[in-house]
């Protein structure tokens, strides 16, 4: 069977969600395409609350957020394909043509525009060179979450965490109040990657001990994990010899990082960024292949949900713009200078309707009174004074650039630099 849509959506998590939501207002015909049972994405298994502060004000649990954005999508007439994985994603003449597979059988579909909401996975033990055996007891955070979030099962009665970011924090608390023993959340920098707020509510309030400079470098057991090998570390990261420790535990909770998933941007052959590790856009998420658009943590790993959706819904309403009406583009290019990491959007399409961009960045390292700047030819366009800036949390600046050149830099200027601090 061969079905027309003017906006197809790769994942249904809250950028896919959002997307629908934009591609609806605009007037397109518009599929949802998601390879789980539910629409939700991550959201789904995240009960703690703090979502949607920004988008509405509340702190909305990840269910409930998910539930708002579903119900309007709905609402609005998207359909959605359940239990589809996207197997095959090509260019035609005009738009797309993408081979699905479910339960049913393999199906194509054809878009005048994609939206690539895939989101991230989670980076393994083994991708952080954890020596050792590989017994079950060994869990990514999102694994943990999903078995006591969404299956209700405890994975282990004794738990090391690895890493400080807010995933890790929120699974210590989550194991802890489920009854089992948290000996310590172990973090291989100086500073904890999360939230201190989240560093708080999670570990102090609990008891649960915080080890900076410390990493797992081991692990033990047959079957089942038996103990873990902790370690300081220098400040290039590596071991210190004679630090080692042993640790009796029944489970590992690694928590160390998000990779954008890019397969499906991969086979449009989507060129990609260095820094984000994630599809190049412009500032309406469009890549540098006409007619798809990319949002959510695909693009680049945010730390709240309110930007994805934010991303979300502006790379739907282009979507449908270009499913409806193709227009050429004019594209600048935007680089990170001093004191930034990376930038979403990397291209600016300097077209009639350009007007105000969004930049969603992210920093270096952790400063306190600091400028962003925008810099063109030498010409500071727009600048934005902030009380500080963390690593961790990415930094959304709104900027009207005028007359830019060519080029634009974005830097981070002024900067003191905290050094070794506490984080918040
Ligand atoms: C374990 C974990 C816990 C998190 N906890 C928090 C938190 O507490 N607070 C917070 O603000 N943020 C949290 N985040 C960040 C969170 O990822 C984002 O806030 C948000 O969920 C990202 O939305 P997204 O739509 O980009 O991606 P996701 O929510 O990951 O949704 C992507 C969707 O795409 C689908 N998909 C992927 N590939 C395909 C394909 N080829 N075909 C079909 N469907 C596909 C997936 O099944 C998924 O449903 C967490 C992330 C992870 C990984």
């Amino acid at each position: 069977m061969n079905e027309r849509y003017d906006v197809v959506i790769i994942g249904g998590g809250p950028a896919g969600l959002a997307a629908a939501i934009g591609a609806r207002e605009g007037g397109a015909r518009v599929l949802v395409v998601e390879r789980e049972a539910q629409l939700g994405g991550i959201l789904k298994q995240c009960v703690h609350d703090g979502f949607g502060l920004m988008r509405y004000g509340e702190a909305l649990t990840g269910p409930e957020y998910a539930a708002r954005d579903v119900d309007r999508a709905m609402g609005l007439g998207a359909d959605v394909a359940l239990c589809t994985f996207v197997l095959e994603a090509h260019r035609e003449q005009e738009g797309f043509r993408l081979v699905l597979t479910s339960r049913s059988g393999v199906r194509e579909v054809h878009a005048r525009s994609v939206v690539l909401a895939t989101g991230c996975r989670e980076r393994t033990a083994k991708q952080v060179f954890i020596h050792g055996d590989r017994p079950s007891g060994i869990f990514t955070a999102g694994c943990a979450q999903n078995l006591v979030n969404v299956q209700g099962m405890l994975p282990a009665k004794r738990v090391v965490v690895l890493g400080s970011g807010d995933i890790g924090l929120i699974m210590a608390r989550r194991l802890t109040l489920e009854g089992a023993k948290v000996l310590g959340v172990y973090e291989a920098r100086p500073r904890p990657s999360g939230l201190a707020r989240n560093i708080a509510q999670c570990l102090d309030d609990f008891g649960i001990p915080l080890h900076l400079g410390t990493t797992v470098t081991r692990t033990f057991g047959r079957d089942r994990l038996e103990a873990v090998e902790v370690c300081k570390v220098d400040e290039r990261m590596q071991p210190v010899e004679g630090t080692e420790q042993r640790i009796g535990c029944d489970g590992l909770v690694v928590s160390v990082g998000l990779i954008p998933e890019n397969e499906v941007a991969e086979q449009l052959g989507v060129p990609m960024c260095a820094e984000t590790h994630g599809p190049i856009v412009d500032q309406q998420l469009q890549t540098l292949v006409d007619g798809v658009f990319s949002a959510g943590n695909c693009t680049s790993v945010n730390d709240l949900v309110d930007y994805v959706s934010e991303t979300g819904l502006r790379a739907g309403r282009a979507a449908a713009l270009h499913a409806l009406r193709q227009q050429g583009r004019s594209l600048r290019e935007v680089r990170c200078g001093n004191g930034v990491a990376s930038c979403v959007p990397q291209r600016i399409d300097f077209g009639p309707e350009c007007g105000e961009v969004t930049f969603y960045l992210r920093s270096d390292s952790d400063y306190r009174d600091v400028e962003v700047l925008f810099v063109s030819q030498g010409e500071v366009l727009a600048r934005k004074r902030l009380r500080a800036v963390r690593q961790a949390e990415t930094v959304r600046v709104a900027a009207d650039l005028g007359q830019m050149g060519n080029r634009v830099y974005v830097s981070i200027a002024g900067s003191g630099h905290v050094k070794g601090e506490g984080n918040g």
